[in-house]
């Protein structure tokens, strides 16, 4: 794949990048080295300012349009992203030195004088990114991975070059050393070679399972601590004592926020008979509704898909369920004209053997089941490959807790939409990765928890 500026609204290719010759990739590397001695020299306090300084830059600044630009969000879904990275690096600016203080152990119980554990940063990390939130994606990895005294290299998705290179220059602009954070412009294909070098001592990566699966194999070999974040499938189970209306309301935003295109996006939308009819009419009202067009316009809530493979794929599945007997219940239709379009669209009579049942839809599509009961709702909201973060609507507080309970997935929203927050762990259970990111977990994972007895 290219490294491009591919404007999705047009199909137009607006900048092409060299990738990084070998030797431009090993003095980033060697950089990154160095940048790692010169930031296990600071303190939480000089990085958590040169982090706050990224923060203001970052809220001064306009990459939202480029964003836009390189992936198609809408300029407002842009610049909230832009505003929740400036949040995010406050938050750890200012909660990094208390999540990595050192833990008193019982010193008694293991014959010490003392006995603690002090968290270390581990070295260099390579951070593989997806384009589909092209800054949350970075900044959630890096603001505690810096935080903590590690030193990053990232690999972003092709089609974000100047988002990447932005990010690199945000950290450096604000006072970080110059190999505290560098983006690498390279294609997949070289991605292996970084993990092995013995100067990387871990890596991050969200994205597809195949991307997943292939990095931690490369690192396995090498036996370095990977972090994944990969794709969801995630269940959005409407109960009969819910507010349909609400959750009807919520379901169209899940499903089609960054249109359509977030790991965890609601995708399969299991409601009880009891309220099916009456949650599928407002479903559809709301999903026919959102305004389809322009990402730059204010107006606009759905604009097109990233890529030209991505909506290839969204169009492959629809048709396969259609083909096997799903009904469409509003859009389905590619419309015509430049640029990777696809309108929000329910599909009902979703069946086992049809490949969206058991495959993620990466573009505003969603399935529509009728279940009997509760037992009837998790057996299908887990009855897949992944487990990232569902969601339940009920007023009944105990059914609430029971859902908690029972859904396979790294998160679990009753009576609202799956985010994620710096204040709550992210991540997903089965196919969709391990590991965690945000809260204190985040920061923990690129950290060394050194267990130390004195005698
Ligand atoms: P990919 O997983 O292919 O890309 C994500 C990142 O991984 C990019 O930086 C990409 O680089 C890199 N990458 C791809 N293959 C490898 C590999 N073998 N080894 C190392 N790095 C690799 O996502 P796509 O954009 O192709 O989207 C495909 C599907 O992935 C989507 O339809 C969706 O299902 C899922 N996805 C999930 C995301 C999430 O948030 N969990 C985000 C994006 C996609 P490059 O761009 O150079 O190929």
């Amino acid at each position: 794949m290219a490294i491009a500026t591919v404007n999705p609204a047009t199909g137009e290719t607006e900048r092409t990048f060299e990738p990084h010759t070998d030797a431009e990739v090993e003095h980033r590397i060697a950089n990154a080295s160095a940048g790692f001695e010169e930031l296990s020299r600071t303190t939480f306090a000089d990085r958590a300012g040169w982090l706050r300084k990224a923060a203001d830059l970052l809220e001064a600044g306009d990459i939202a349009r480029t964003m836009t630009t390189e992936m198609g969000k809408t300029l407002a879904a842009a610049q909230a992203e832009a505003g929740k990275c400036a949040k995010a690096m406050r938050f750890y600016a200012e909660h990094a030195s208390e999540y990595l203080a050192d833990v008193p152990a019982d010193a008694a119980a293991v014959g010490a004088e003392r006995a603690y554990v002090r968290y270390q940063p581990l070295g260099v990390v390579l951070a593989v990114m997806p384009w589909n939130f092209p800054l949350w994606q970075v900044v959630r990895f890096a603001a505690p991975a810096l935080m903590a005294g590690n030193a990053g290299l990232l690999k972003h998705a092709s089609n974000v070059p100047q988002t990447a290179l932005y990010l690199g220059e945000l950290f450096l602009r604000a006072g970080f050393p110059s190999g505290a954070l560098q983006t690498l412009l390279i294609g997949s294909d070289r991605v292996a070679g970084v993990v092995r070098d013995d100067r990387v001592r871990a890596a991050t990566l969200t994205g597809s399972e195949a991307a997943g699966r292939s990095l931690a194999s490369v690192a396995g070999e090498s036996l370095k601590k990977t972090v994944l974040e990969l794709g969801g499938s995630d269940a959005f189970v409407v109960m009969p004592s819910a507010d349909v209306a609400r959750a009807a309301e919520v379901a169209a935003v899940a499903r089609c926020q960054n249109n359509g295109q977030s790991c965890i996006a609601a995708k399969r939308f299991i409601v009880h008979a009891g309220v099916y009819e009456e949650f599928a009419a407002e479903f559809v009202k709301a999903m026919s509704q959102l305004s389809v067009g322009d990402p730059m316009l204010e107006s606009t809530d759905v604009g097109p898909l990233a890529t030209e493979q991505g909506r290839a794929d969204v169009v492959e599945l629809v048709g396969d369920a259609v083909s096997s007997g799903a009904e469409v219940l509003v859009g389905g239709e590619v419309p015509e004209g430049d640029g990777w379009w696809y309108p929000p669209t329910v599909v009902s009579g979703v069946r086992e053997g049809m490949r969206m049942y058991r495959e993620e839809v990466f573009g505003p599509v969603a399935a529509l089941y009728k279940v009997d009961g509760y037992g009837e709702a998790v057996e299908l909201a887990n009855a897949t490959a992944f487990g990232l973060g569902a969601c339940a609507w009920t007023s009944d507080a105990e059914e609430g807790d029971r859902f908690a309970r029972d859904l396979e997935a790294g998160l679990v929203f009753v009576n609202g939409m799956v985010a994620s927050y710096p204040e709550l762990p992210f991540g997903g259970v089965k196919n969709s990765g391990y590991g965690r990111e945000l809260s204190d977990l985040g920061i923990k994972e690129f950290c060394n928890a050194k267990a130390v007895w004195m005698g």
